[in-house]
């Protein structure tokens, strides 16, 4: 008696383990779940439009943010025009050590902060942001002001645009920069 109601009580426990450690995937119809786990590509292939960037896989992007970009693409392509994913969704342990490394670059926390979020603010993090090269086919998205529920966020990242769908009726002011947003 005492054997099984301890092994029940291990089996419970196990359960319940798995549980609480829970889905690090989006799951469908689950209004959205932490993202900060997901890991995004570090880098992807040469980008063919210019080689100084890369065309990373858009792995690991909100569902609805995959899609977006999908559109995007689609519709850009329509138009003659070609875009590479330079990057997109990081994990929080990614983001880190990109901030990490801008810390490194620019001295100190505060002017990194300029160009890279912390995991916590970051909308990489979050796989809402795309960062779109070269930046030819980034101005032909700024120039659609929203239309695609993408815009460019920061004046000083030419190249940084998020979604969000209610940017279909245009785009929020831009900010100077990244941490102007905290
Ligand atoms: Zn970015």
């Amino acid at each position: 008696m005492r054997t099984t109601l301890t092994l029940l009580v291990t089996l419970l426990i196990a359960v319940g383990a798995l549980f609480y450690i829970g889905p690090t995937t989006p799951v469908p119809g689950v209004a959205y779940v932490e993202l900060v786990n997901v890991t995004g590509d570090d880098t992807g292939p040469t980008c063919p439009l210019d080689q100084r960037y890369v065309d990373e896989a858009p792995r690991g992007l909100r569902d609805d943010v995959l899609a977006a970009w999908n559109t995007l693409k689609a519709k850009a392509a329509a138009e003659g025009v070609s875009m590479c994913l330079n990057d997109g969704k990081r994990s929080s342990q990614q983001q880190q050590a990109e901030f990490d490394g801008a810390v490194r670059r620019f001295g100190s926390a505060e002017q990194a902060s300029k160009y890279v979020l912390t995991p916590e603010a970051s909308n990489h993090v979050k796989g809402i942001a795309a960062d779109i090269q070269p930046l030819a086919s980034a101005s032909w998205v700024e120039r659609g002001n929203g239309k695609f529920g993408w815009c460019r966020r920061y004046q000083n990242e030419p190249w940084h645009f998020e979604y969000d769908p209610s940017y279909v009726n245009g785009c929020p002011p831009m900010l100077p920069n990244a941490l102007a947003s905290r």
